[in-house]
């Protein structure tokens, strides 16, 4: 039987994982930490269970499609979210409820944005048709060549190129006139790691993600839930995973990657070899390839830093929903220079995540588990993090004002991580949540590819890899990565 290692436990690895061992591959997995899911992760501390990364995800069909491919039932369960999420703006009384349904969502923009349904529709109508042009052309392709992706970009329907030379934000702007609308409609650029200002608008495709091809979904249980359904249906198929166990070196034969080398010098062989860790650090780091030297890693497009952290409160928060974005007064302002002012305590917005609001069992009785996701500078920006609990505070006293409770005296629990803790945890090269960016010349054949350039048997998964960062691109990714090592392996 032929055996493919895995490198990393993130979702691409683990989805990679399972679609090779239902096709009667063996499987090993190697894994730096002592748990699965990368930045899928999960705390559990002082009686609460926080989720530490995802607090959502989209394209469900993704994952369906991906336990078809596999003969298996989805080893989660997971709930679509209706709102999608609430905004509220600093020095407003008013929370905006993000609906899929146009009549409800232009419901609160009735004071707003004049006409609000009507300019969404044709937004959302542009949104869809890119989406469609080029989710199984560009996003769900294996290229070979920078030569073949531009013959296939070539075939894309040709009325989308202005969107090639606009911002997300000004392609926004041209469709709504208050600051509300533009800045909520605009926020989904932040998802991609980036600013809407420093976004391609060609990423308006996912506005039609988000509001029109299936929307947001929670996992009950959180988050971790989908790592721990992964791991079990792993085990229980035969796969071994050992934790604590970091991949630094390696040996090769001519064109074929013979071993891969952990911390304590012992060798791990396959036939092939998966690497889900990043897949440009790993590159530069261990594979020593000077195109992905520190000097030029460095100067690659990352995506920001997250401050996350994790609070437990001795109280229920009746008023606020499970997922809440607050927005600053300097949304502009701060996000066109986020990494110019890196030590600025007023943020363009922060996240709030109460996992404990629709799942009970990760708080103890009568109270509640916060999750703040804030976008950071990365390291290359802000090395020095020594003011993370100034920051921390700041964020958490500004929430207490915005809910009209302050929850400071009732913390008891607290976790703060800064890009610092990421990199650490993950390999997350200066600390960057989502890998490398997503700017054109870092995507489709630009972006790190998923089939090593020297080694035959070596592939990749995950987010610095083809397609790009968040939960459903790593299923997808996965595919792309097995489509390679099964055409490999039967060669
Ligand atoms: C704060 C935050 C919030 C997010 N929110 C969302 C969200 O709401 N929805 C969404 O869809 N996405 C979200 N994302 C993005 C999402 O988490 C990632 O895109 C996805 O989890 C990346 O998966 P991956 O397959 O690239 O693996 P990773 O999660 O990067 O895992 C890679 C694994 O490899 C291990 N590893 C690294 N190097 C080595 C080595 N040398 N040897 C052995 N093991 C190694 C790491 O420890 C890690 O476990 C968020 C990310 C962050 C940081």
């Amino acid at each position: 039987m032929k055996k493919v290692l895995i490198v990393g436990t993130g979702l691409g690895g683990l989805t990679t994982a399972m679609r090779l061992i239902k096709k009667g591959y063996r499987v090993e997995m190697l894994e730096r930490n002592a748990q699965a899911g990368g930045r899928l992760n999960q705390i559990k501390k002082d009686g609460f269970t926080f989720d530490t990364g995802p607090s959502f995800f989209s394209m469900s069909y993704e994952f369906r499609q991906f336990a078809k491919d596999c003969g298996i039932d989805i080893p989660f369960k997971f709930v679509e979210l209706d709102p999608l999420y609430s905004v509220n703006f600093s020095g407003s009384p008013k929370t905006f409820s993000l609906y899929k349904d146009l009549d409800k969502l232009a419901a609160q923009f009735a004071e707003e944005e004049p006409d609000f349904r009507k300019k969404m529709e044709k937004y959302l109508k542009k949104s869809g048709a890119l989406y469609n042009d080029t989710v199984q052309l560009v996003i769900k392709s294996n290229f070979d060549s920078v030569i073949g992706y531009l013959f296939t970009l070539a075939k894309v329907n040709p009325a989308h190129i202005p969107q090639l030379f606009l911002s997300f934000w000004q392609h926004v702007k041209h469709h709504f006139d208050s600051k509300e609308a533009q800045q909520i409609i605009s926020l989904i650029a932040f998802f991609l790691g980036r600013t809407p200002f420093d976004t391609s608008a060609i990423y308006s495709l996912l506005s039609h993600i988000e509001f029109n091809h299936d929307g947001y979904y929670n996992v009950e249980g959180g988050m971790y839930k989908i790592v721990e359904g992964l791991v079990n249906e792993l085990q229980k198929s035969g796969a071994d995973i050992h934790y604590n166990t970091e991949i630094v070196g390696y040996r090769n034969t001519g064109n074929k990657i013979t071993s891969v080398i952990d911390t304590n010098g012992k060798e791990w062989t396959a036939d092939a070899i998966l690497i889900n860790a990043d897949a440009a650090v790993f590159r530069g780091r261990v594979l020593k390839r000077k195109k992905f030297s520190e000097g030029n890693l460095r100067k690659m497009n990352w995506t920001m830093g997250y401050l996350t952290f994790y609070i437990g409160v001795k109280n229920k928060l009746a008023q606020i929903n499970h997922h809440n974005y607050f927005l600053g007064n300097n949304f502009e302002e701060y996000a066109h220079k986020l990494e110019q002012q890196p030590d600025t305590l007023e943020k363009p917005y922060y996240y709030v995540n109460v996992l404990s609001k629709h799942n009970p069992q990760c708080a103890p009785e009568g109270c509640e588990s916060l999750f703040f996701v804030c976008p950071v500078p990365n390291l290359l920006y802000k090395p020095d993090w020594s003011d993370k609990d100034k920051i921390a505070d700041s964020i958490i006293d500004d929430f207490g004002k915005r809910i009209g409770h302050d929850i400071q005296s009732e913390i008891i629990s607290r976790t703060v991580y800064t890009p610092q803790d990421w990199e650490k945890r993950f390999n997350l090269y200066m600390g960057s949540g989502l890998g490398l960016s997503h700017n054109l010349m870092q995507i489709g054949a630009f972006r790190p590819s998923n089939r090593d350039e020297k080694f035959r048997n070596l592939f990749y998964a995950g987010a610095s890899t083809v397609p790009g960062a968040g939960l459903p691109m790593a299923v997808i990714s996965s595919g792309l990565a097995y489509e390679r090592i099964e055409k490999y392996l039967n060669e």
